[in-house]
């Protein structure tokens, strides 16, 4: 079950997008199309058809995702339409932001981080990205293991 809503011009997802998930309504609705897909569970099979049908349906110059979290974007490279119509590459340019979860060695505390896709490409080094923990203020928290993953294949496809 995915459900959104519209605040100040940006669309926010949340849940699963899947078979029932309809977005026909969208269509058509805005001049300008930015999708935060932060809480995004995950995009089933059966959804990947809708929400492909529904982002070819938006005008390709004026869509942008917001907090694309790795599980989202571990799925264009299996359907690189998701984001868009386009190459990979051009959908990787709607991209403003990504999210990605960092967890904390000592106290497990686990949360999501924004990383502007300009942020990301200045990223030299991956262990570049290291934050102090809000909860037991240890001073790493660091990438889950699966988003380091995902982190590499953006900067080096
Ligand atoms: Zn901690």
């Amino acid at each position: 079950m995915c459900e959104y809503k519209v605040r100040q011009g940006i669309i926010y997802l949340r849940g699963i997008i899947g078979e029932e998930s309809d977005f026909t309504q969208l269509v058509g609705a805005f001049k300008e199309y930015r999708i935060d897909m932060k809480m995004v569970i995950n995009i089933n099979s059966l959804g990947t058809r809708r929400w492909t049908a529904f982002t070819a349906a938006l005008p390709q110059d004026k869509l942008f995702f917001l907090n694309v979290p790795s599980n989202v974007f571990s799925l264009v490279h299996i359907v690189p339409s998701l984001l868009g119509l386009g190459s990979r590459e051009n959908c990787l340019t709607r991209i403003e932001s990504y999210c990605f979860e960092m967890v904390c060695d000592q106290c497990a505390n686990s949360l999501l981080m924004t990383i502007s896709a300009k942020a990301l490409g200045k990223l030299l080094v991956k262990n570049q990205i290291e934050y102090a923990c809000n909860v037991c203020n240890a001073q790493k928290m660091q990438l889950t293991e699966n988003d380091l993953y995902v982190l590499d294949s953006i900067l080096d496809p």
